[in-house]
């Protein structure tokens, strides 16, 4: 791992659903993958699953957010939900285990 200070985020990685980190002591910045070590000097959309597109233009509407509710059962601080434009609800919580 590359040595550096990071802070958590509130989002996770797309590939592995593993915390997303983000590097406070470069003035450049940088994002992390706690789990699987994907990293990107740019937007932490490109590595978490708010960015996640079928092509360059398609937003799925995933997005990163907290766990509104916590449960021994689901324990994930962090959760990828689906927003849907006609969904008045604002969001579908999908039935997958997150870290
Ligand atoms: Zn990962
Ligand atoms: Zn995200």
């Amino acid at each position: 791992m590359t040595p550096g200070l990071y802070t958590v985020t509130d989002h996770v990685c797309r590939e592995c659903l593993g915390r997303i980190l983000e590097r406070v002591d470069n003035p450049a910045g940088g994002y992390r993958c706690s789990n699987c070590g994907a990293s990107t000097v740019g937007a932490v959309e490109s590595l978490c699953a708010c960015g996640m597109r079928i092509d360059a233009n398609a937003d799925l509407g995933f997005r990163c957010e907290p766990n509104p509710k916590q449960t021994f059962e689901f324990p994930h601080e962090v959760v990828v939900r689906r927003r849907q434009a006609e969904d008045t609800q604002g969001a579908q919580q999908l039935a997958i285990p997150l870290r």
